[in-house]
């Protein structure tokens, strides 16, 4: 509870949120009635995810809503929409039952890398295995009945990894359906011998999981503000909704990074395979083109898709978007919403949305302060629009990037334009309680100084506590697990040595050095195991920060090296001798 909530002060509150169908759960058993509900302190202050997501929601639709009204609308609410794509790992549960590792973490803290991973794409674009296909098939429908609307099932990259996405919905509703999903995927596996993983890396070397989280504002009466329509170039109110979403990640790009900071996407942001940590905007070549031009003074044309043809006269002429697409994006514009792909797969979307939503509401109460002041003056809106996009443009252009974001000259160049790049949780949760943030957060009602602050020692709390559950969990096995395996292996090389000595044959150099090379590696997962283990039993500060400091610098590094031994040991011990399910397995069991 970050201290809003301690033990000694421990009233709390419920309130239905009425926004949120409530839903029927069947179980084998019976059936419960399940009913989206907020949790809140004695005080009123937020103890859950749903009171802020549900609070954001509203200064959104405020300030949306005086935008709209100086364009002539008559709406009287504007909503978010949000559709997450959730990706996951399915493995048989044999494996993850024997793998302890994965039962406390969620992540396999020792493996080898097996002889063939992604390199073939093979999985990503073969067929869905039967037995996986089937758990997909009955997960869907688990789903229909507690009216969640999912529509996309496919392969992704790693083997063994999959993606299940809903039709996108009012972003409150998406976000309890999202939770809805997870808990599914992983009650129906069960019933096909089958483990869902969401967590963020499973396994070192293959792609991790990621959520992306659509994104837009839609009013009352149905218009997608940021639908470009036909004249993007003539329609002031779109280009007032763009703008403002480019100015809000422009000014709060650090916060979009905290509502993704946790320990499992330390692991993704910033691989080859995730966005990096920096926050820029993906526009497309359209909107860029737009962008251009406001910024120039004159916004007169937009460009357009056209037509696209293949070549086979059987084939259909295509109506070309008037844009690519950009995958390695944090942040892209995608035809008619923004997707933010920086999000964590196990983590909810409710943090991202709250502040997405709240950096976009005080973007949007910027630009139509600005506009009713002229209005008031009897000035004239569609004139004042283009000047003020202008200085907006000019002000937030820095974030607007259409290059590859996995390569290196991007990190130099983010530097050079000012953008931040929090590498790590640790880095990256500061921000959270800076000034500009606890004003931002207060003067729109999402969460008083309190909240901001509870939070913020949650995360850096669940950061250490994270890492020392994995750490804990890397001395069991390698003392209990891989260490046996070792000792009896080099036991039986050593014997066969003797054994050969013993019948007058000199052993062969090859078997010496066999022998040599075990003793070295089982010496070393010995003395790296002690210095973990000292590391985690000297520590005894109580600041969090210093505590998650501490983890990253010290406790990850002692842990990468206990690892790579483990590892090391994994290719040399005879494979009947080895304890624990390989990635080999885990992988390709499907
Ligand atoms: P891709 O994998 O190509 O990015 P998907 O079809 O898997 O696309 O997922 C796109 C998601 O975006 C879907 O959940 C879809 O419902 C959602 N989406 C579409 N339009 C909107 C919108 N206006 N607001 C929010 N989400 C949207
Ligand atoms: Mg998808």
């Amino acid at each position: 509870t970050g201290g809003v909530r301690a033990t000694f002060e421990a009233r709390g509150y419920t309130a239905w949120d009425p926004t949120s169908p409530a839903f029927i759960l069947d179980n084998p058993n019976g059936t419960i009635l399940c009913i989206p509900t907020v949790f809140c302190s004695w005080k009123g202050e937020a103890l859950d995810k749903k009171t802020p997501l549900l609070r954001s929601l509203d200064a959104l639709s405020a300030q949306a809503v005086r935008v709209l009204r100086l364009f002539g609308s008559t709406a009287a609410r504007v909503g978010a929409t949000a559709g997450p794509e959730q990706e996951y790992f399915l493995i048989d549960k044999n494996f993850y039952y024997a793998r302890p590792d994965l039962l406390n973490t969620g992540r396999t803290l020792f493996g080898a890398r097996p002889a063939k991973t992604q390199e073939m794409d093979d999985h990503y674009f073969g067929s869905i295995p039967e037995r996986v296909l089937a758990c997909m098939l009955e997960t869907e429908n688990e789903l229909y009945k507690m009216g969640v609307p999912v529509k996309t099932r496919h392969n992704e990259v790693s083997p063994s990894q999959y993606e299940i996405a809903p039709l996108f919905e009012q972003a409150n509703v998406a976000t309890d359906h999202n939770m809805v999903i997870m808990e599914t995927l992983k009650r129906v596996a069960d019933r096909y011998g089958l483990h869902a993983l969401l967590h963020e890396k499973p396994f070192a070397g293959v792609n991790g999981s990621g959520k992306h989280v659509n994104w837009s504002m839609c009013d009352d009466q149905g218009n997608n503000l940021l639908s470009p329509g036909d004249t993007p170039h003539a329609n002031g109110q779109f280009l007032v909704f763009l703008v403002a979403v480019i100015r809000a990640v422009a000014r709060h790009g650090d916060l979009l990074r905290v509502a993704v900071a946790h320990a499992g996407n330390d692991h993704r942001l910033g691989a080859n395979e995730a966005p990096p940590a920096i926050i820029s905007i993906f526009l497309g070549d359209m909107l860029e083109d737009l962008v251009d031009q406001i910024e120039k003074g004159t916004v007169t044309s937009a460009k357009k898709g056209g037509q696209l043809t293949i070549g086979a006269s059987v084939l259909p002429v295509f109506r070309r978007d008037p844009g690519d697409r950009n995958r390695t994006s944090p942040f892209a514009f995608t035809g008619n919403k923004f997707e933010f792909r920086a999000c964590g797969s196990a983590q909810s979307i409710s943090g991202p949305i709250v502040v997405l939503n709240t950096i976009v509401a005080e973007s949007l109460d910027y630009l139509a302060t600005e506009l009713e002041r002229v209005v008031a003056n009897g000035g004239d809106v569609d004139r004042e629009v283009q000047s003020l996009l202008q200085k907006v443009v000019k002000e937030s252009r820095h974030v607007v990037f259409s290059g590859d974001n996995y390569s290196e000259a991007w990190h130099a160049e983010a530097e050079r334009r000012g953008l931040p790049n929090r590498r790590t949780t640790v880095d990256s949760l500061a921000d959270f309680v800076t000034p500009k943030s606890i004003e931002l957060f207060g003067k729109y009602r999402v969460f008083n100084e309190r909240e901001l602050r509870s939070r913020y020692e949650i995360f850096l709390e669940s950061y250490w506590k994270t890492i020392a559950i994995e750490a804990q969990s890397m001395l069991q096995l390698a003392a209990r697990s891989i260490l046996p395996a070792a000792l009896r292996y080099q036991a039986e090389v050593a014997d066969s040595v003797a054994k050969l000595k013993a019948a007058g044959v000199s052993p062969p150099k090859l078997q010496l050095r066999l022998l040599d090379e075990l003793v070295a590696a089982i010496e070393e997962l010995q003395a790296n195991h002690d210095v973990l283990a000292e590391i985690m039993a000297a520590w005894d500060d109580d600041d969090d920060m210093a505590h998650a400091r501490h983890s990253r610098d010290v406790v990850v590094p002692a842990m990468n090296d206990l690892r790579a031994v483990g590892d090391k040991l994994e290719t040399l011990v005879a494979s009947d001798l080895w304890p624990l399910p390989t990635y080999q397995e885990m992988l390709f069991i499907k």
